[in-house]
């Protein structure tokens, strides 16, 4: 089986060709990976690392996990865990309603400092999927700008599960046109570097639409699995 360093080369080198020329930045996708694999990915050289669960990622935190990159909260977020967050990780992608915007600027401002989010819309409208809708995006957005003690960097997706890659690429470019439009509008504490979506199965098809940040777990890590007891 290959280490995590070598998977982390090839698809470091898989992004790069996609993305010809651009910055794409890899983030590693690690839920269900203990530290130590983490830190071997850290070590590999991906450029930041994504967690779903606060659980596992205080105590992967705690354990040294992330240094050396910064820490990306990428799972569905419950308002009662903000408090792990803000300060924690760089960067929360997966903010989706004015109430976490609201919770999050409060909490942010009682530390004294700026928390940076991107916005995840559900860009398949799917009944079972968090994320915005794309029509109460823009509203989201002018919340956000209206907050002090947040920075909005940018747009996270996940699209709906399709037989190919390729058919995805119709929510990446819903999504593109969706960043481009809120760029060209020059919001408040807000600055549209990144948009991140792909995953393992599809972020080349994202990076051709336009996708500049990628989260990528079982190509890295290996196959998750689901059956070895998760106790959280
Ligand atoms: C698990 C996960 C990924 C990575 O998924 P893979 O298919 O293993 O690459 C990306 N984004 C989010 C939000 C995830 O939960």
């Amino acid at each position: 089986m290959p280490s995590i360093a070598e998977n982390v080369a090839a698809v470091r080198a898989r992004v790069d060709s996609a993305a010809q020329g651009r910055r794409v930045l890899l983030v590693a996708a690690s839920k269900m990976n203990d530290a130590a694999r983490v830190k071997e990915a850290v070590a590999a050289g991906v450029d930041a690392c994504g967690e779903n669960r606060v659980q596992e990622l205080v105590e992967k935190n705690a354990g040294h996990a992330y240094d050396g990159a910064p820490l990306h909260f990428i799972g569905h977020l419950q308002k009662n865990k903000i408090k792990y967050l803000v300060g924690v990780a760089d960067l929360i992608e997966s903010v989706d309603s004015e109430e976490l915007v609201e919770l999050i600027d409060r909490r942010a401002g009682r530390l004294g400092l700026t928390q940076d989010i991107l916005l995840e819309v559900n860009i398949g409208r799917e009944a079972a999927k968090s994320g915005l809708a794309p029509e109460e995006l823009l509203k989201t957005v002018e919340f956000a700008a209206a907050k002090p003690n947040i920075r909005l960097r940018g747009l996270m997706a996940i699209p709906p599960v399709t037989a190919t890659p390729d058919g995805a690429r119709p929510y990446f470019a819903a999504m593109r046109e969706l960043f481009i439009d809120i760029a060209g509008k020059k919001y408040d504490n807000t600055s549209m570097d990144f948009l991140s979506m792909g995953m393992s199965g599809d972020f080349e098809a994202a990076i051709a639409e336009g996708a500049n940040m990628v989260r990528v777990g079982s190509a890295i890590f290996g196959a998750r699995d689901y059956s070895r007891p998760q106790g959280r």
